[in-house]
């Protein structure tokens, strides 16, 4: 009772503010201003990726999807690597394990999107490719 009577009687106003509204309409405070170790979207530069698969084998959730197609001027040829962002719990083991740093983490958190299934994005170099 004493929370919610100092709730309505606005005595909470004294009270050190732990909670920011994000983004900040008054100090526009926005993604660059976030903590250095955020985890947000994970991207894949492909021009890094060997195709090596350790980031399928390490994934809690197995939402990563990893085909090859045959090498390419002697260069790993990664056909499809999909991330279902609906299963990824952004806890960026797969960036930690990924050697050539191909992956990487970004601060963006907010993937908004109007059907469940826009939220697999392909890297991949076959446009057509579902798994
Ligand atoms: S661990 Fe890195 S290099 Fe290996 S398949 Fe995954 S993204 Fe590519
Ligand atoms: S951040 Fe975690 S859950 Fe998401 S793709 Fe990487 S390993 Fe899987």
């Amino acid at each position: 009772m004493k929370t919610i009577f100092d709730f309505f009687f606005n005595r909470d106003s004294l009270r050190k503010v732990e909670t920011e509204l994000y983004p900040d309409p008054v100090s526009s405070r926005g993604e660059q201003d976030l903590p250095a170790r955020t985890r947000g979207e994970i991207k894949n530069d492909l021009t890094l990726c060997t195709g090596c698969g350790d980031c399928v084998t390490h994934c809690p959730t197995s939402c990563i999807e990893l085909v090859n197609g045959p090498e390419k001027d002697d260069r790993p040829n990664v056909e499809v690597f999909n991330i279902d962002f609906s299963n990824c719990i952004f806890c960026g083991e797969c960036v930690s394990v990924c050697e050539p740093q191909s992956l990487t983490q970004k601060k963006r958190f907010l993937l908004p999107v109007e059907k469940p299934a826009d939220l697999k994005i392909r890297f991949g170099r076959r446009d057509d490719a579902d798994d």
